[in-house]
Order: structure tokens, then sequence, then C-alpha cells
């Protein structure tokens, strides 16, 4: 799973509405995997799309995704495009037609035009040839992982309930010694019931550049794990990362880059952001299925069956008409289309309401604060006071409760 989506400053008006063109392309090169994570949301959530899906992703699909990508980038006069390739398990397609993909919509782009390759593998079907066949094509290599131990990845399964991680924690040691200039780093989903400091530091010996630490999927209607969403309000998501912020904060070197930390601080600086988990910058990311489908962000997917579809696909359809696709072009009005109390927030220009996912309630739809929305104002008061406490000026966010 791969979710750290980029966004950028807004270029051009349509019917008053500031769009931005696509720039992340996030492609479905397989449809399923070779793991069984207990807590997957395209395999155990409650969209079941992938069951009428290929399996392989057709090569018809692919070329004409790569058409399509073509074709917005000159449209659009990009400079660069992102090429997420995902799954299901993505090297299930083969490492030789990911790097073929790559370089086929290399020789498609304008010659300055840059291809940011990456793809987000569960690692345990790397080994030096295929890591050798991505690197010379460009691609860069993401592993997820729920922490750097044995345990931390319990739910991390084959189909037979064998563990992944003797395969996976190879995977990734290979790549890190192997090739790393083509090691992007590792994604983790926050585990509330593991202590924030272990996982942060089992993480650490696996030499990764960067971390992605992504919230659990879930909302008001299925709460992540640990989460009471009446009543008395916890924080354990917010305690969990300040943690590992702290950590990693003051350590006497920077050890690796999490790009949520970095993304706070910079908001708090006043400083646009790069992920969709805060801020308010226009999205700009789009899914390919594996059957030429044009979807919207797969997290998506925790909310309800069908949540991410939008009736366009490749064939039919350019990433032109998805940008007016109404969802689509909604999550590119920044706080007009939050909920009132996002949007008297204190931490708003942080935060941003959240991901999108993550604020669905059902019957209600995404018009609400995320489910985390407690858990978010924690961490990011405290990140603003670590800031405050090593700048003689105060951070130009505000984030201060304004509330009488
Ligand atoms: S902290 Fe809560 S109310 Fe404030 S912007 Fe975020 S989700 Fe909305």
């Amino acid at each position: 799973m791969s979710r750290a989506l980029s966004r950028h400053a807004p270029e051009r008006d349509a019917a008053s509405r500031p769009t931005v063109p696509f720039r992340q392309f996030i492609v479905k090169v397989h449809g399923r995997c070779n793991l069984a994570c207990s807590y997957c949301y395209v395999y155990a959530g409650p969209d079941h799309t992938w069951r009428d899906r290929p399996a392989a992703t057709p090569p018809a699909v692919l070329a004409r995704t790569v058409d399509r990508i073509a074709e917005h980038a000159a449209a659009h006069r990009l400079p660069r495009v992102s090429l997420v390739l995902h799954g299901g398990e993505p090297l299930l397609a083969g490492a030789e037609r990911l790097a073929d993909l790559t370089r086929g919509l290399r020789a498609r782009l304008a010659p300055d035009c840059a291809v940011h390759a990456v793809v987000q593998t569960n690692g345990t079907l790397l080994t030096a040839r295929r890591i050798d066949l991505l690197a010379d094509a460009g691609i860069r290599v993401g592993v997820s992982l729920d922490g750097g131990l044995a345990r931390h990845n319990a739910a991390r399964v084959d189909h037979a309930g064998r563990p992944a991680w003797p395969a996976a924690v190879r995977g990734a040691r290979l790549l890190a010694a192997h090739r790393p200039e083509a090691y992007a780093g590792v994604l983790a989903v926050v585990n509330t019931r593991q202590d924030p400091v272990e996982t942060y530091e089992s993480l650490l010996s696996l030499d990764p550049p960067a971390l992605d630490l992504l919230l659990p999927d879930g909302n008001w209607s299925a709460p992540p794990p640990g989460m009471r969403t009446g009543g008395e309000e916890s924080t354990p998501y917010g305690d969990w990362l300040a943690a590992v912020f702290d950590r990693w904060w003051h350590a006497p070197r920077r050890e690796t880059r999490i790009r949520l930390f970095e993304e706070c601080v910079a908001l708090l600086l006043g400083r646009p952001a790069a992920t969709e988990a805060l801020g308010l910058a226009p999205f700009d990311a789009v899914v390919v299925e594996t059957d030429g489908a044009i979807e919207q962000a797969d997290a998506l997917k925790s909310a309800y069956h069908g949540a991410a579809a939008t009736g366009l696909d490749v064939f039919r359809h350019s990433f032109e008409d998805a940008l007016a696709h109404p969802p689509i072009a909604d999550r590119q009005r920044g706080a007009d289309t939050l909920a009132a109390e996002c949007r008297s927030c204190a931490v708003l220009a942080v935060c941003g309401g959240g991901q999108y996912a993550h604020r669905y309630r059902a019957g209600r739809g995404f018009l609400n604060p995320s489910v985390y929305c407690a858990d978010l104002r924690r961490f990011i008061r405290h990140v603003h006071r670590r800031l405050a406490e090593v700048s003689r000026r105060p951070p130009a966010t505000a984030v201060e409760d304004r509330t009488p």
C-alpha cells in the first residue's frame, strides 16, 4: 500500500474551482497478493471490487494507461510525473514488466518531463536480480512492514497462515545492502499496541532512507483499533506519534526522514505540504485498476463497497475527464468542502481535516472531521511546542484553541 501522495499549488482556475492536474499515477500492475494480512483494506475490507477484476493487468490496460498519462502530461506541460507501481503485490507482475512499463512511459513523455517511479512491495519477493532489474530501470523500491521485529508483523501472513516476516526482512536488508540508491524507504501502519519508540528503532535497523507512518484505516462507523468515538476523549494515536516524534526530533543526528513529521513541521512553518495526510493543498493522485477503471485513492475502499469508483476507465475517458468527476473536483477545493467543525478549527491549516477516508460516517458521507480529530490536534500541538522550544519566533501557523 502506498499512500504517500504529492500535492502542489493550483495552476489554473476552472469554473471558479482551483484545480491541479494529476501528477501521481497509481497503477495497479497486479490485482492479487501473495500475502493475506488480516487488516488489508483491499482484500479484508468492505470493498469487494477486486474479485471481479483481472488478477494480472492485461497489456492493453497498461499500454492505454501510458497513453493517457502521456496525454495528460503533455496537455499540462508537466515537468515530472510520479508513477506508483502498486497492487496487490506488484512484483507478482514480474520485475521485467515493471521495468518495461516504466521505460515505455519515459519514451512516451516529452524529454523535459521526468518520471519518478516507485514500486510499493511487501518485500517478500525481492531478489538481487529483481532489485537490479528495477534499479536499472530507475524504479525505487518501498517496502511495507508493520515494524522491524517479527512480533510487530504477526498480522502479515501468507495464504496458508505462515509469517511473511522472514522473507520480508530478508528482502528489505538485501535492498539496503545491494542497491541502496534504489531503496525508497519503509511504509508502516501505526499500531498503538506496539511500543512507539521500540517500533521506530526497530525500523531504523533496516536502514530506511525514509519512513511513512500511516494511521490505520478507520472512520466514524468503523473506528480504528483501540479508539473510542464517544464520551471521554483519548488520543492513543496522537500520543504514539508524539512519542516517536520526540525520539526522532531529539536524536543527535537525523537518522531517517519521516514524511508525516517533516510535513507537519513544514506546515507549521507556513510552507506547503506534500502528503495526503495533512494540509489543505489540492489532491493530485489517481488510481488505475487492473481492468483500466479510473478510481480515487485506494484508502476510500475502507469506507464502503465501491467508494473509490468513478465510473470512468482509461479506454473511454481521459484523466481530464477524471479531474471533472465531482468527488475528485471537490477534493481540490480545500477548506470549502470540509465540515463546519474543521473550517473553524485552530489547527485546520496543518491538519486539513485529516485523510479523506477517515472522515466517513455511514448516512452522513464524508462531511465530518477526521475520526482521528483529537489525535491530530494532540500531535500537531505537540510538534508546535517542540518547534517553539527551538525557535526565537513562534511557528508561522498558530494552533492554539480559539474556542471561548
Ligand atoms: S483537528 Fe479535527 S476539526 Fe480540526 S481540522 Fe483536523 S479533523 Fe477538522
